[in-house]
């Protein structure tokens, strides 16, 4: 029997520039068509093939602002001179009506999450190793050597706080990747605090 979640599940991925997250997060979406992905608001301009509402819902930095100001971001962080948050009420309500929600922050967020959310669920994916990660930067061939490096060190602050996170996922091979979170997940329906409904008939 299948039960409908009291409330759902909070994820938070991070993960340095280049180690395909955004690919393994597809491919969970993919298998997992119940877990809400929080689109989340940004001041960058849009990548080629990204589209506002389903990428990132790209604002302008007054805009941002004014969220900030009237309190409806859960986090936000400024991230290589841009502004990037999460709508508190957009994951609030899904929450609220037991359906997971995975947010993509990077770690100043992911923070700021773990002081309002203790309960959430933090995992961290890192590359096979840093010199695997310098080859995809460098094979994706959108960046100059300048960028690159830019990521490369700015991965090396963000390893630093792995410490902080509950899960480290191995992005060697996206499908293991993926695998890891879904186990991952799998044991976090499993606690028994998420199970308190079924529970109630046992005890
Ligand atoms: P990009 O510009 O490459 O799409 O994203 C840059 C970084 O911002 C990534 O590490 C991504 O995880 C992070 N990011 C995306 N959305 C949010 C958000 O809502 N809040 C925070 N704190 N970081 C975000």
């Amino acid at each position: 029997m299948l039960l409908k979640k009291e409330k759902g599940q909070l994820i938070v991925l991070s993960g340095p520039s280049g180690v395909g997250k955004s690919t393994v997060i597809a491919e969970l979406l993919g298998q997992r068509p119940d877990i809400y992905f929080s689109v989340s608001y940004t001041t960058r301009k849009p990548r080629v093939g990204e589209q506002n509402g389903v990428n990132y819902n790209f604002v302008s930095r007054e805009e941002f602002e004014r969220m900030i100001a009237d309190d409806e971001l859960l986090e936000h962080a400024e991230y290589v001179n841009n502004y990037y948050g999460t709508s508190m009420k957009a994951i609030q309500d899904r929450l609220d009506a037991g359906i997971d929600v995975l947010l993509d922050i990077e770690v100043q967020g992911a923070a700021k999450v773990k002081a309002r959310c203790p309960k959430a669920l933090f995992i961290f994916i890192i590359p096979p190793s840093f010199e695997e990660l310098s080859r995809r930067l460098h094979n994706r061939n959108t960046d100059s050597e300048e960028v690159i490096q830019g990521r490369l060190s700015k991965a090396r602050t963000e390893f630093k706080e792995i410490p902080n996170y509950d899960y480290l996922v191995i992005n060697d091979k996206v499908a293991n990747a993926v695998n890891e979170i879904e186990s991952i997940l799998t044991a976090a329906a499993c606690k028994v605090e998420n199970r308190s409904k079924i529970l109630t008939q046992f005890t």
